[in-house]
């Protein structure tokens, strides 16, 4: 929630009380040095002991509340027919209104279910913007990924409230093109993860339903984080400020004919969904639910998990549950912005967000320099935060590196972990680091996995920048922070 302090200002305020408390450390910057060298310049391998503020990503990191962790205490851990697939059933049935629905163990999971029943050689997938995950499954399928964003969604900085959108026009263009029986679905991404968190409306959704239906071309709503994209569309969209996060969510699940989540995101647990009304999707994914997952009941999850998805599904249409990541965030751009760095705007869903061509004007995209510049900030603050950019590309066909449209460092916050202080700390070494950001270079591979490489790969600094960037900072803090 936002309040209005008596001199005017806007206060991002907590809508909870912290309870439990997970102790934390900032290692000296000799250690943090070490330890990003060992890590391969990926922050994906960096370790927990030698982090400060996580804000990798905010999948299954989030602060769960007590009623989820209650409701895990009263689990049925039956095999088969237990009680935590009915009461996750009726909160699917309550939030989303659909009648059928099957667990997964995560996001991906449910992707590569969808892409089992849907994704064929020779068959294309408008979306309004991919996932790392998502991409790859529906590769894998056989399937082309098209993305139909508007020009404005590119734009790191912008005052466009809705860059999450689908381009009518495009799509339009694209049922012509390719034809609706080359159209397995079209997906909208709830918040657009890797363009920074970016929503979409309810009057682009129901344009693109309303498009694709008689062609009866079925919209896949990815729903990960769909209570912050209602969220988003009840501050943002007109005729939406009075209507609760609970209808809108609703209406957003009226114009979809499947949605599928990561339960890490919004739900603030550790699985993933699929939900639909066909029965036909419905019997289709039953069918490989116990090749890949688990029996229909479990689907991979454990059924304690099932039980604190049941109790977030319900939780995450709070308002001030949905704002309460969305709230900090813009709080954190709006530092940023205010201290000269190159956040992208509007403020997102999920993360703040740097512009790392901009921040790192003098490296070449080819040297990745969203992920010379998440591997400069954890060394200067002990912050872990992440590339989204080029490495999150894998490379194409030929083995050429496929450059992204972006390059973004994006700094994760996980809903109801980090407060105003741990912000403030990380817009000020943000702003160091843009004061001596010459002394950053670039990065190459020395270790690369063909497929998603950005989570295993293992990079070097160009000219040992990491020890002069270490240097400098010393010299300006002492050895100790
Ligand atoms: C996280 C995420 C996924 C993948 O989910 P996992 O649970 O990490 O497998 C898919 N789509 C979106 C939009 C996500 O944010």
């Amino acid at each position: 929630m936002i309040v209005r302090l008596s001199d005017g200002r806007s206060l991002p305020i907590e809508m909870y009380k912290v309870r439990i408390v997970q102790k934390t450390t900032l290692p000296p910057i000799s250690q943090r040095l070490t330890a990003i060298e060992e890590a391969g310049y990926n922050t994906f391998l960096l370790w927990t002991k030698d982090i400060f503020i996580d804000m990798l990503t905010d999948s299954g990191t989030n602060a769960m509340s007590d009623n989820q962790l209650a409701a895990m205490m009263v689990s049925d851990d039956a095999y088969a027919g237990g009680e935590s697939y009915r009461k996750l059933g009726c909160a699917v049935k309550d939030i989303l209104g659909f009648d059928y629905y099957v667990p997964a163990h995560q996001g991906r999971a449910a992707e590569h279910l969808l892409a089992k029943i849907f994704c064929r050689p020779g068959t294309v997938v408008p979306m309004n913007y991919h996932f790392t995950t998502t991409k790859a499954h529906f590769e894998m399928g056989g399937a082309r990924v098209l993305e139909i964003f508007h020009d404005d969604a590119m734009e790191t900085t912008s005052d466009n409230p809705f860059k999450g959108n689908i381009d009518l026009d495009k799509l339009k263009e694209v049922i012509k093109r390719y034809g609706p029986e080359n159209i397995p679905f079209v997906r909208l991404e709830a918040t657009t993860n890797l363009i920074g968190g970016q929503p979409f409306s309810m009057a682009n959704l129901r344009g693109v339903r309303e498009m694709v239906a008689p062609h009866k071309i079925p919209v896949v709503l990815d729903g990960s984080l769909v209570s912050e994209n209602a969220y988003f569309i009840k501050c943002r969209e007109q005729g939406y400020q009075d209507t609760s996060i609970e209808d809108i969510v609703k209406e957003m699940m009226s114009l979809s004919d499947l949605v599928y989540l990561s339960g890490r995101k919004s739900t603030c647990v550790r699985g993933g969904l699929l939900a639909t009304n066909n029965p036909e999707y419905f019997n289709e994914l039953k069918a490989w639910l116990p090749v890949y997952e688990g029996f229909i009941t479990y689907g991979g999850m454990s059924s304690k998990e099932i039980e604190a998805m049941a109790v977030g599904l319900r939780e995450m249409v709070d308002l001030d549950v949905a704002s309460s990541s969305a709230d900090l965030i813009k709080d954190f751009v709006d530092k940023m912005v205010a201290r000269g760095l190159p956040a992208v705007t509007p403020a997102g869903g999920l993360a703040g967000h740097v512009d790392a061509m901009k921040f790192l004007s003098h490296l070449p995209q080819e040297h990745y320099p969203a992920g010379a510049l998440a591997a400069a900030l954890f060394l200067v603050s002990g912050v872990r935060s992440m590339e989204r950019g080029t490495i999150s590309m894998d490379r194409d066909e030929q083995g050429n590196d496929v450059l992204s449209d972006l390059e973004l460092c994006r700094m994760a916050v996980p809903r109801r972990v980090y407060t105003m202080s741990h912000i403030d700390y990380v817009v000020d070494r943000l702003g160091w680091l843009h004061d001596h950001r010459e002394l950053v270079g670039g990065l190459e591979f020395y270790e690369e996995p063909p497929v998603l490489r950005f989570f295993t790969g293992k990079l070097k600094a160009l000219d040992d920048w990491g020890t002069k960037l270490a240097a400098a900072f010393e010299a300006d803090f002492g050895p100790h922070v």
